[in-house]
């Protein structure tokens, strides 16, 4: 296992870490197929991810991950604490509000989390999390306190990221990437503030919907050149977590035109590579929405349509009407948005 330092914090993190979302048990709507191991097999499977030399261990609040909090706990009760950084975060954006949020995670946890996220972190609701006496200050106390090691800021969005990346109080970040969405990855790495923080990388595996298309190796591999810190795979089962850990894979470039055409194998992706560039005056979401054209096709079809029928359909009507198209402005990608867009409602009207 290879180790990378942490930002400015001083920890040593393995360059792959164990995310706990296929432990947990509990109904937790949001989230898609996951193993549901008992609690003794749950602790067996970490304790081998352990042993091939992870040390990072990534959760959140139990109405978030369903129990994977407390089984992650009695893990950390069997081996030596001190070797193990327990990440972990909750979607509360008032000071208050995190702060009980932390108090409760470490009772579940049996022990203080090493750091602590604001979990989903957006445009509705980044000035509370970093205004005044938002969760941003309360983990600030709550470190300086000795409650927490450090904090954390989680988004899917590059402008939070970026803000979070510039502000003193933040000392990891976590976002999201793989050889497919890999916009925002680029950005960063172009991005020299990004350098003064802790960078936790999730979605390697596209929640496991780009296992198929391509293998493990090659969606770790094809990661390996981006400037994280640690990178997590959602791990379920001692299969996965030999894969995931019991060898040092090596970096591989992949184009991305290359990336579209192993897509194109089962289906026509549209190429957009989430790099969050385009912005549209009325407020839609671009990168979003062809996400879930692209996810539908991957395997995830019931959570693509439902999302798909909350804007596709008034984002389309405004992008075959719009005259400014300034979202194409900036695409790197060069798409035609009212183009894809008519792809996007048209498998709306087939499905939804
Ligand atoms: S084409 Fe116009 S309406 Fe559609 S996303 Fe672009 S700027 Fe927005
Ligand atoms: S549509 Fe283009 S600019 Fe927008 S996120 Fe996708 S690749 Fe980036």
């Amino acid at each position: 296992m290879r180790y990378r330092a942490l930002g400015k914090t001083g920890l040593s993190v393995s360059e792959i870490g164990f995310g706990t979302i296929p432990i947990l048990c509990g109904h937790v709507p949001v989230l898609p197929k996951f193993y549901s191991p008992d609690q003794e097999t749950a602790v067996a499977i970490m304790k081998k991810a352990y042993d091939y030399g992870c040390n990072f261990y990534d959760t959140a609040i139990l109405e978030e991950y369903g129990d994977a909090e407390l089984k992650l706990g009695e893990f950390a009760k069997t081996i030596d604490r001190s070797r193990i950084i327990i990440s972990d975060k909750a979607r509360f954006y008032d000071g208050a509000e995190i702060y009980r949020e932390v108090i409760r995670s470490t009772q579940n946890l049996g022990t203080r989390p090493d750091i602590y996220f604001v979990h989903q972190v957006d445009e509705s609701n980044v000035d509370e999390v970093f205004g005044k006496n938002g969760a941003l200050d309360a983990l600030y106390d709550l470190k300086r306190e000795g409650k927490i090691g450090y904090t954390g800021i989680a988004s899917h969005y590059y402008p939070v990221l970026y803000r979070a990346a510039k502000d003193p109080r933040v000392d990891v970040l976590q976002g999201s990437g793989n050889v497919m969405e890999r916009g925002m990855l680029e950005r960063i790495q172009r991005e020299e503030v990004f350098r003064e923080k802790g960078f936790i990388l999730n979605k390697v595996y596209a929640a496991g919907l780009l296992i198929g298309p391509f293998s493990p190796e090659e969606l770790i591999g094809g990661i390996l050149g981006y400037p994280f810190t640690c990178a997590l795979l959602g791990i379920g089962t001692f299969e996965q977590a030999e894969v995931a850990f019991a060898k040092e894979y090596p970096a591989i470039s992949f184009s991305y035109e290359e990336v579209l055409d192993r897509l194109r194998k089962s289906f026509d992706p549209i190429g957009c590579d989430r790099c969050e560039k385009c912005v549209c005056p009325y407020g839609h979401e671009l990168h979003t929405t062809f996400r879930q054209y692209n996810y539908f096709h991957l395997g995830k079809e019931f959570w693509a349509i439902n999302k798909l029928k909350l804007d596709a359909e008034l984002t389309y009507q405004h992008c075959r009407a719009c005259t400014e198209q300034i979202c194409m402005k900036n695409c790197e990608r060069r798409l035609y948005v009212p183009e894809e867009m008519e792809r996007v409602n048209q498998l709306l009207q087939a499905f939804g």
